[in-house]
C-alpha cells in the first residue's frame, strides 16, 4: 500500500553483490516512498550508467506515483477527486483513470469484497491518513460510513477519462494497488533507460526482469505470517514478471487480545478475522501487473481461507496462501501456482 508505515511482506533471497562479478557493476538504490521502503536492484547495466544517475528518475517516478493516487497527500489528484463534492462527471488524468479501472475490475471480479470505496471505513478503523488511537469504532460510526461504501456508487469512462459519484462523498482508497502501481512505473522507467536485469520492490510488492547477479531467476523471499519475527517461509523464483504479498501481521491493533488487520470487509464494515495470514499472487510477465498482482493479494486476503482459494481457482489465478491453523501455518496453492514451475 502506499501508505503504510509497516507494510513489508517480503524480503530478498538475493544479495547483491555479495558473490557477484567483478566487472559486474551492481546498481542497488533504496529509500523511503508511500510511508514504507522501495529497493531497486540492477545487474548487467548499461556502461556508464550508475547508481546516481538513476536515483533522481527513480524519486521522480515515485514522486509522480504519490502526487497521482495517494491519499495521504492532500494535494494529490485523488485527494482532490475526494474532497470533490461534485455529483457530474470529475475529468481524471489517464494515469489515475488506469488504477481506478484496474481497481474496480478487481471490485467486480470479487463482487464487492475488495472495494475500492472502503476509505471512509479504513479511516474509521484507523488505519488511513488521520492519525487515531487505536480504538474499535462505534457501531453507528460503521453504520454512517457503510452507507458511503459499495464500488456500484461509481462510474469511470475512458473517453475522456472521467469519474462520476453517486453521492458527493464517496471516498476512494487505492492503497491496495499503489506499491504494485509504483513498482510497474518503476519498471517503465527502468526498461526506458536500457535495463535488462533488475528487481523492483516497493515494500511487499516486486517486480522483476531477466536474472540476478548469479544469472538465475530473482528470489523472492515470503516471509512466515508473524507479528515481530522474519522467517523465510518459501522462496519464489521470478525471472519476468511480479510477486505480491499481502498479510495481517504487520500492521494491525491489538485489544482485548483480538488483532484488529487493516483489511476491512466491505460488507459488514470490520476489520477482517480470518485464518489467511498471508496471500502471495505471482503474475508471470504478459498475464499481469505488479498492481494486479497487488490488488489480487489483497483482495485474497479479505476473501479469506474458504472464499480466497475457490476464487484463485475459478479465476486461474496464481496464489499461495499461508493459513493459520493453531500456532502451525497451512500452506495452501492454487493450481495456477503449482503450474508455474512445472516444466
Ligand atoms: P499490505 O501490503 O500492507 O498488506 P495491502 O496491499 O494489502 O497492504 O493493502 C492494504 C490497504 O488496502 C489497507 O490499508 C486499506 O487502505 C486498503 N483496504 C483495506 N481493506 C480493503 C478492501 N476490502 N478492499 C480494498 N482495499 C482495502
Ligand atoms: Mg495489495
Amino acid at each position: 500500500s502506499p501508505v503504510l508505515p509497516l507494510a513489508a511482506a517480503v524480503l530478498f533471497s538475493t544479495l547483491l553483490g555479495a558473490c557477484g562479478d567483478r566487472w559486474d557493476p551492481d546498481i542497488e538504490i533504496t529509500g523511503p516512498t508511500m510511508g514504507t521502503y522501495y529497493a531497486v536492484k540492477v545487474v548487467r547495466p548499461p556502461a556508464g550508467l550508475g547508481a546516481e544517475a538513476l536515483r533522481p528518475g527513480i524519486d521522480g517516478v515515485l514522486g509522480e506515483v504519490n502526487r497521482e493516487i495517494s491519499t495521504y497527500d492532500p494535494d494529490s489528484e485523488l485527494s482532490r477527486l475526494n474532497r470533490d463534492p461534485s455529483t457530474d462527471w470529475i475529468p481524471v488524468s489517464p494515469n489515475l483513470h488506469g488504477v481506478l479501472a484496474e481497481g474496480l475490475r478487481i471490485s467486480a471480479l470479487t463482487g464487492g469484497v475488495f472495494d475500492i470505496t472502503v476509505g471512509p471505513l479504513v479511516n474509521l478503523w484507523g488505519f488511513g491518513p488521520e492519525v487515531t488511537a487505536d480504538a474499535i469504532p462505534r457501531t453507528e460510526a460503521i453504520q454512517s460510513a457503510l452507507e458511503r461504501v459499495g464500488y456500484r456508487k461509481i462510474a469511470l469512462r475512458a473517453n475522456p477519462p472521467a469519474l462520476r459519484k453517486e453521492r458527493g462523498d464517496i471516498y476512494i482508497d487505492l492503497s491496495a494497488l499503489g506499491e504494485g502501481y509504483g513498482a510497474d512505473r518503476l519498471a517503465a522507467y527502468l526498461d526506458f533507460q536500457g535495463l535488462t536485469d533488475y528487481m523492483v520492490a516497493v515494500a511487499g510488492t516486486i517486480r522483476a526482469r531477466g536474472r540476478n547477479a548469479k544469472g538465475q531467476p530473482w528470489g523472492i523471499a515470503v516471509e512466515a505470517p508473524r507479528a515481530g519475527e522474519r522467517t523465510v517461509q518459501r522462496v519464489i523464483p521470478l525471472s519476468d514478471g511480479a510477486v505480491s504479498t499481502s498479510g495481517d501481521y504487520r500492521n494491525f491493533f491489538e485489544q482485548a487480545g483480538r488483532r484488529y488487520s487493516h483489511h476491512i470487509d466491505p460488507r459488514t464494515g470490520e476489520s477482517v478475522a480470518n485464518r489467511v495470514g498471508s496471500a502471495t499472487v505471482v503474475m508471470p510477465s504478459g498475464s499481469g501487473s505488479a498492481m494486479t498482482a497487488d490488488g489480487l493479494a489483497t483482495a485474497l486476503v479479505v476473501m479469506g481461507e474458504e472464499q480466497g482459494p475457490k476464487l484463485a481457482e475459478s479465476s486461474g489465478i496464481a496464489a499461495y496462501f499461508i493459513v493459520r491453523a493453531g500456532e502451525a501455518l497451512r500452506e495452501l496453492t492454487s493450481p495456477a501456482f503449482a503450474r508455474l514451475w512445472v516444466p
